[in-house]
């Protein structure tokens, strides 16, 4: 049976006459119909996160945590139903759509204890100086289809501690399980402080241009983040951006192949590599590199790619058929071009479902589409380097700088390797790992701002400067 969904928009659960239809990835049938919004609906979602402000940002921020706790908890207490919708309509594994549903609750509940404290710029004789930070406004907030639970509350979580009111807008790839904690929090979180509207990609460009938002934060392409810079320049609007990525994983000579074979293999393949900080090119070091290769090759032997509802499913479906399409041509180019292939190469586009084999490449050249272009999907490009000073060289040859990963039983060699890597998370040891209380940001075209603990929280407001002089004649 296909559910219709609803949107929340000042505090109620709406519908439009217009829908959605969302598939399942695995399936290619219709689940959910959603409801598709324009600009009328968007103006009725500003003007609620518009009065809602007024009161939410002079509510006392201890007051915020406890809605945003309370949020993280009705996440926890649904977490079994949320995560098989979200396999259902994102392609995941349900073990890995486990992960997103309580890694979101919790990172919502870790943000919650961020704290916004005045600082004290002078305290003389003669002047008291402090700095206050004050929310921006109303916040457009637009999301992905890779994590979509994550990324809509690592938005909406600090947008709210820190004073702000939120319009959201999901991808029209993945909306269901949003739009089912958008009625889980409706009776938790005052009226028109989170707003929850979905339509088609035509929305994303009416928020980003909406004179009654303040602030964007944006996940996603970096080519959508370009656009969304322009569109915000309009009224210079406030923009914190998490763009594309194709993060280097980088093996030195020292490192155990049995024991990092199968942490390299996910660092590429979680998700079905639909993750902006999976290892998208692996250079290993060539003393280790036929014995390293054929070990993930063989990891990859035990890999089942299938329906994420199903046991037994390490892979799951390309979230679309756009990137299912695009992943498909990239295999073929290197197909085209004579590149070597350990596991996958073949991709029968004709079937249902959008899977793609496991695909791990024998050193393709460094100019490959496969290699130089940002893949996100089940592919892995396993390349051969000699000497550390060429190694960073060509992982630092991208346009994109997003994270990176380095692997070696000497932590100090890796952290100077990792010191001279130009992306904005480095890994010595282990993959994909976010911290509430660290910032997440891109370097270079992979973003502008970062997400995650104070500095991520900061980014949602201005400061103030207040200056009393202590001696004035008045
Ligand atoms: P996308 O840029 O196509 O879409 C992202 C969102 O933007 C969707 O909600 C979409 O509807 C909306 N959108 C599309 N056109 C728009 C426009 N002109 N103006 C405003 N909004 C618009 O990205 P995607 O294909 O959904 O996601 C995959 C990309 O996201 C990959 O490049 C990946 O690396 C990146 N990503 C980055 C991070 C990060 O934290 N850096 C995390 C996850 C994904």
């Amino acid at each position: 049976m296909t559910t219709t969904y609803h949107n929340l928009i000042d505090g109620e659960m709406v519908s439009t006459s217009a829908t959605m239809e969302v598939l399942n990835p695995a399936t290619e049938k219709v689940i959910g119909l959603v409801p598709s919004c324009g600009a009328e609906e968007l103006d009725r979602a500003v003007a609620a996160a518009r009065k809602a402000f007024k009161t939410w940002s002079k509510t006392p921020i201890d007051d915020r945590r406890k809605v945003i706790q309370a949020m993280s908890g009705a996440i926890k207490e649904n977490a079994d139903e949320l995560f098989r919708l979200l396999t259902s309509e994102q392609g995941k594994p349900h073990d890995q759509a486990k992960g997103e549903i309580y890694g979101a609750a919790g990172m919502v509940a870790a943000q919650s204890t961020l704290s916004l404290e005045d600082e004290v710029n002078e305290d003389s004789d003669t002047r008291l100086s402090r700095t206050r930070r004050v929310p921006v406004g109303v916040v457009g907030g637009i999301v992905p289809w890779n994590f979509p639970v994550m990324m809509a509350m690592q938005k909406i979580a600090p947008a709210m501690l820190s004073g702000c009111t939120i319009v959201l807008k999901p991808s029209p790839f993945t909306p269901l399980a949003t739009l089912r904690i958008a009625e889980l929090i409706k009776d938790i979180v005052p009226a028109g402080v989170v707003n929850i509207i979905t339509g088609e990609d035509t929305l994303g460009p009416l928020i980003t241009e909406h004179e009654g938002i303040d602030k964007i934060t944006f996940t996603g392409s970096t080519a959508t983040g370009k656009k969304i810079m322009e569109g915000a320049s309009k009224d210079l609007k406030r923009i914190t951006l998490e763009l594309g990525g194709n993060d280097a994983s980088i093996v030195l000579p020292d490192a155990d192949v049995e024991k990092v074979a199968e942490q390299l293999f996910w660092s590429s393949f979680s998700n079905a590599g639909q993750v902006c900080i999976a290892a998208k090119r692996v250079y290993i070091h060539e003393d280790i590199y036929d014995e390293l290769s054929a070990a993930i090759a063989e990891v990859a032997k035990g890999v089942t790619v299938g329906d994420g509802s199903q046991q037994g499913t390490g892979v799951g479906p390309i979230q679309n058929k756009k990137q299912f399409e695009r992943v498909c041509e990239l295999i073929q180019d290197a197909k085209d071009n004579g590149y070597k292939f350990l596991s996958g190469g073949d991709v029968d586009p004709s079937g249902t479902g959008y899977f793609v084999p496991l695909t791990i490449l024998d050193n393709p050249p460094e100019d490959a589409r496969i290699v130089a272009e940002e893949q996100f999907g089940p592919v892995m490009p396993l390349m051969k380097f000699s000497t550390d000073d060429e190694v960073i060289e060509r992982a630092n040859n991208s346009e994109y700088g997003l994270a990176g990963a380095v692997w070696t039983k000497d932590t100090d060699k890796g952290v100077a390797i990792a010191e001279q890597l130009e992306t904005g998370t480095v890994w010595i040891n282990e993959y994909m790992h976010l911290s509430p209380f660290a910032p997440f940001g891109g370097h270079k075209q992979s973003g502008f701002g970062a997400e995650y603990g104070t500095e991520g929280l900061l980014e949602f407001t201005y400061p103030q400067v207040i200056t009393v002089k202590k001696d004035a004649a008045v």
